[in-house]
């Protein structure tokens, strides 16, 4: 029995359960891909920077050599940007693999990480991966509340997760409320806050992650370009930290880890402003659509600053997402976050957003 022959937090996993690929449900339904409308992984809806393309071709060539192991021109950029030192950031393989870094270098059995009720799924795979035990925290207004997180950490907890904006609830928390947080976090507990989204909500009232890093030596920022950077399928994150965590997750790191496909891409993606301005643009106005198109249908959601939102039916919302996938339409249940009564919808084009409400208000008709 190799399930029993696993290290046990490992026979208490389930598996991450992505979104339904598009050309998977279009063979189910006998459709043309063309046909399908995916709304369940948080991508960007306006395809990669032609910045990105451009480079991924111009990298081609060198596709037999490895990449560069140490990511180089990336971090020097990044490092530029962020108004860091190139020792301050780690790459990862996506953002998840900076989050896995993190417990396979801070997590082991016998110790915790903490990490909210609605979080993102990840955090408790890589938990229970190393064998730790993952400490969840009940939600406040499906937010994270972090004065109970507070209260959770114990003597074993060494890491504690938090998302700004959360998914998948899409929720945030303001400058104020993370200072009092850092300031009251025991040092030896590294806090990794996440910032997968914080691109879409640049401006608004969330705290840049960044302005606290020269405070805190156990604070690590994460980030991605599978967001607003459009870059998902060719996986790369970074995280950015004080030199030593960074160290310590350099040496837990694969020697290669990020292609140099994405190395080249994402180099290009940080140059595209016009880019990145444009995906803030269709996200806000494909966000006040949806919204819209939810109160038209009596529909309840809560109010998110990523680039997806979940909307409330206030009744299992299985039948719900069947319907859709059905018409050919692709969003995300929550149930296994806890929130059965939801469905997470990434905003899409405006045709994208058109199509899934009106195919919902159809399927809501039928009852
Ligand atoms: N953190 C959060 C909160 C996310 O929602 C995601 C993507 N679903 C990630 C991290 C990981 O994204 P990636 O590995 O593509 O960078």
């Amino acid at each position: 029995d190799f399930l029993a022959l696993a290290q046990p937090g490992v026979q208490k996993l389930s598996p991450y359960v992505p979104g339904k690929p598009v050309d998977e449900l279009a063979r189910e339904l006998n459709l043309d891909p063309a046909g399908i409308v995916k709304l369940a992984s948080n991508e960007n809806p306006l395809g990669p920077s032609p910045k990105a393309l451009e480079a991924i071709r111009g990298e081609l060539a060198e596709l037999t050599r490895y990449p560069d192991g140490n990511g180089f021109e990336l971090k020097r950029r990044l490092a530029e940007r962020c108004g860091v030192s190139t020792a301050q950031v780690t790459l990862g393989n996506g953002s998840n693999d900076i989050l896995e870094l993190v417990a396979r270098a801070y997590l082991a059995p016998g110790l915790n990480a903490v990490f909210s009720e609605h979080a993102f799924a990840v955090y408790p795979i890589v938990t229970q991966a190393v064998g730790a035990q993952g400490k969840v925290v009940p939600a406040r207004d499906y937010g994270h509340d972090l004065e109970a997180m507070l209260a959770a950490i114990d003597e074993q907890t060494r890491v504690v997760f938090v998302a700004n904006p959360n998914n998948p609830t899409g929720t945030w928390f303001g400058p104020q409320t993370l200072a009092d947080f850092l300031a009251r976090v025991p040092e030896r507990v590294l806090v990794v806050l996440d910032e997968a989204y914080i691109e879409y909500a640049e401006g608004d009232e969330l705290p840049d992650g960044l302005d606290y890093l020269a405070q805190y030596p156990n604070l690590l920022v994460s980030r991605t370009f599978s967001k607003a950077y459009g870059l998902a399928g060719l996986r790369v994150g970074y995280g950015l930290s004080s030199v030593q965590v960074a160290d310590v997750l350099n040496r837990v790191r694969q020697p290669f880890n990020v292609n140099s496909l994405a190395l080249a891409a994402a180099c290009a993606a940080l140059d595209d402003a016009e880019y990145l301005a444009e995906s803030r643009r269709v996200n806000d106005a494909g966000m006040l659509q949806l919204e819209e198109g939810f109160r038209g249908l009596g529909l309840k959601w809560i109010p998110s600053k990523g680039n997806f939102i979940a909307v409330d039916f206030g009744r299992d919302a299985a039948p719900i997402n069947q319907a859709l996938l059905q018409a050919g339409v692709i969003v995300r249940p929550v149930a296994g976050y806890g929130m059965p009564t939801f469905l997470r919808v990434s905003i899409g084009t405006q045709a994208e957003n058109a199509r899934f409400l009106e195919v919902l208000r159809q399927v809501l008709a039928r009852g």
